[in-house]
Order: structure tokens, then C-alpha cells, then sequence
């Protein structure tokens, strides 16, 4: 383990809050080492209280067992648990002992920042609603008692004020970070015109199908469509018209499909159909369906419509993803040739 790495958790996946969530575990999980060890030793050889040096000693060992399991097991959700666990336990301890003498009840308002960052905002909230509880019942019960009898109402009410407010704060800021990403999220997979998927999330579920055919030998077949002759719609109507009958026909295939088949927008007026666990026949018939419901269909804007559609099958042939898409693309055209408004497929080798 080199030196200049041990503040940076190496993690291979591209949710940057997941990385950064594990290297505040791995930054809580030093600075816990660094602050046991130290006590071990100034509880050991200065003020030779040989209990609390034990207890130093152990927990400083937990967690560099936390650091070491973090580094080379890479569990968030184990090293989250010793995290929240080990805070919530630690200062709720703290605030027994210390009885907030020299201003020390200061540091229990870092567990929500921290709980609500590592739980997110939903499961953060509600954890950290137990944490306060537990801690501002103890600070109840201490009025008159703590801070060597100075500890009142008032100071009471200070520390509730204060943790409410951080809490609220930590969770309204995880809950936009929350909802930004998602619609960031979104953004990058959904085709702006037909909110359908995009090529680029197209090609990942793809992938994904291929690997899982591959390793569970079940069929996988792709559909692309293309709309007949849309460039005469475009002429006679305008872009716009043409634009509203592609977000028709996506809202109308979307209906059509079934929950675990999934369509997005190829190109300008193609459409790509993935049918995992179906074979060539059946997503032949599949797309022979689909082009009758849209020969039937009444379109609001141009009533009628068809579609030319190519088939393919994952096969010893068509093994990648680049041979499938070809194979649908050339049976596509094939379809187009033979007079539009008909399913062509390649028979599986
Ligand atoms: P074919 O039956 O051979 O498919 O004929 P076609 O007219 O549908 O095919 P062609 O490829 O000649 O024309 C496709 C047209 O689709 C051309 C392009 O202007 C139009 N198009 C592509 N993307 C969009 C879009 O986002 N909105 C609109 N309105 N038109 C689009
Ligand atoms: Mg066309
Ligand atoms: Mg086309």
C-alpha cells in the first residue's frame, strides 16, 4: 500500500458520491486510528490509567481492522454501519462524560452531517432522529446536573435548536444532491424528442443482454423499425408535425411492448426494439404484431402510418453487438425493398 494512496479508496465504477461516501468512511476510519492510538499512549504512559488505555487500545485495533476490511473488501455497506454505529455510540458516551465541560457537547452535532451524507436522506433522517432523541434525553435528564450544576433550560434548548437545525439543513442538502443526480441521471439516458431511451442506454442494456444470453443460453433478439416514406409526412406537413408523429408513435410502442422488452430511438425516425429471452420466431411474430397495430392505428396527427421492420437473433453469427445490429439493420432494408410495411428476419444459423 503505498503512502500517497491511503486517503483515496481505489473503486472501479463511475457514481462519483459512492467514492466519495467511502473515502469519508475511510477519512473517519484514520482519524479514529490516529486519535485511539494517541490516547493509549498518553492514558498508558502519562496518566496510567490502564482501563482507559485498554479501551483505547481495542478500539484503535477495531478500527484499523474497519480501515483494513474498507481497503480490501470495499463493503459500504458494513464499513457505513461501523461508521454510524461507532459515532452515534461514541458521542452519545462523550456527552455522558464530558457533561459539556469547556464547550465539549459541541462536537455532537457532526453525527447527522455525517449519518445523512453516508445513509442518504431518507434513512439518514430517521437515524438521525433516533441520535437526537437519545442524546437530548440524556441532556434533559442532566439540567442542573451537568457543566458542574450550569447546564439549565436554556442551554437545553440551545443544543436541541442547534441539532434540529443541522439536521434539517443535511437532509434538504442530500435530498436536492439526491434529486439532481437523478435528473441528471435521466437526461444522459433518455432521447430528448420521445423521451424514449437513447442510443448510448440502448447500448449498455445491449451489452448487458449479450453477456446474460451468453451466460445463461437464452435467446435475446432485436427489433428495428423505421417509419415508411417519412419524408413525405415532413414535406407536407412541416418538421413539426413530423416531430409530434415521432412522439405519437413513441408513446404508442412504449404501450405496446411488454415490461421486460426495451425500445429506444436509433436514429431520426428508427426506432430499436430489445427482446431478451425471445427467439427469432418470436419476435418475428412479435413485430408482425406490432406493425398490423400500427397499420390500425389512427394516428392524431397524420392517421395513418406504417413501418418497415428488420429482425435478428443473437446467434454463433451475429455474436456482438455490432453483427446484431448489422443483421437487423441489412434485414431492415431488406424489408424496406420488398415494399415497406412488412418484418423481415435472417434465419438463425
Ligand atoms: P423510407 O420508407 O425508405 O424509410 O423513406 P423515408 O422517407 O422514411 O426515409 P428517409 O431516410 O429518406 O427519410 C427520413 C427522414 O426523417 C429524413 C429526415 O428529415 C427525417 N427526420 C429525421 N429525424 C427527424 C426528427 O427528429 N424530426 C423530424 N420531423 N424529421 C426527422
Ligand atoms: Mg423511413
Ligand atoms: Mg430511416
Amino acid at each position: 500500500m503505498k503512502y500517497a494512496n491511503l486517503f483515496k479508496i481505489e473503486y472501479e465504477s463511475d457514481d462519483f458520491r459512492l467514492i466519495r461516501k467511502l473515502n469519508l468512511i475511510n477519512l473517519f476510519f484514520i482519524i479514529e486510528i490516529l486519535i485511539f492510538s494517541t490516547f493509549t499512549f498518553i492514558n498508558f504512559f502519562k496518566l496510567h490509567d490502564y482501563t482507559i488505555a485498554t479501551f483505547d487500545f481495542v478500539s484503535a485495533i477495531v478500527f484499523v481492522a474497519a480501515f483494513l476490511d474498507l481497503r480490501f473488501n470495499k463493503s459500504f455497506n458494513r464499513s457505513k454501519w461501523i461508521t454510524t454505529v461507532s459515532l452515534v455510540g461514541f458521542l452519545i458516551l462523550f456527552a455522558q462524560t464530558n457533561q459539556n465541560d469547556s464547550f465539549g457537547l459541541i462536537w455532537t452535532v457532526i453525527a447527522p452531517v455525517v449519518i445523512i451524507t453516508l445513509h442518504g436522506h431518507n434513512e439518514g433522517l430517521k437515524l438521525s432522529v433516533i441520535y437526537a432523541l437519545l442524546l437530548l434525553t440524556s441532556a434533559l435528564i442532566g439540567v442542573g446536573e451537568w457543566q458542574h450544576g450550569d447546564w439549565n433550560y436554556v442551554s437545553f434548548t440551545r443544543l436541541s435548536i442547534g441539532l434540529i437545525v443541522v439536521v434539517i439543513v443535511a437532509y434538504l442538502g442530500e435530498r436536492s444532491i439526491d434529486k439532481f443526480q437523478q435528473s441528471l441521471h435521466e437526461l444522459s439516458v433518455t432521447d430528448y424528442l420521445t423521451r424514449l431511451y437513447n442510443r448510448r442506454k440502448i447500448d449498455e442494456l445491449l451489452l448487458l443482454e449479450i453477456k446474460n444470453s451468453k451466460r445463461y443460453h437464452t435467446p435475446l433478439s432485436v427489433i428495428i423499425l423505421d417509419i415508411d416514406f417519412f419524408k413525405q409526412i415532413n414535406d407536407q406537413y412541416g418538421h413539426l408535425v413530423g416531430d409530434k408523429v415521432l412522439i405519437e408513435l413513441a408513446q404508442f410502442l412504449r404501450k405496446e411492448i411488454r415490461d421486460t422488452d426495451y425500445i429506444g430511438r436509433w436514429g431520426g425516425e428508427e426506432f430499436i426494439i430489445i427482446n431478451p429471452h425471445t427467439s427469432e420466431k418470436d419476435a418475428f411474430m412479435f413485430a408482425q404484431r406490432l406493425r398490423l397495430h400500427i397499420e390500425m392505428h389512427s394516428f392524431e396527427t397524420v392517421k395513418n402510418l406504417t413501418c418497415s421492420f428488420g429482425v435478428c437473433e443473437y446467434s454463433q453469427t451475429n455474436n456482438t453487438m455490432y453483427k446484431i445490429i448489422s443483421c437487423a439493420d441489412s434485414a431492415l432494408y431488406k424489408a424496406k425493398e420488398l415494399g415497406r410495411n412488412g418484418v423481415f428476419s435472417f434465419q438463425v444459423d
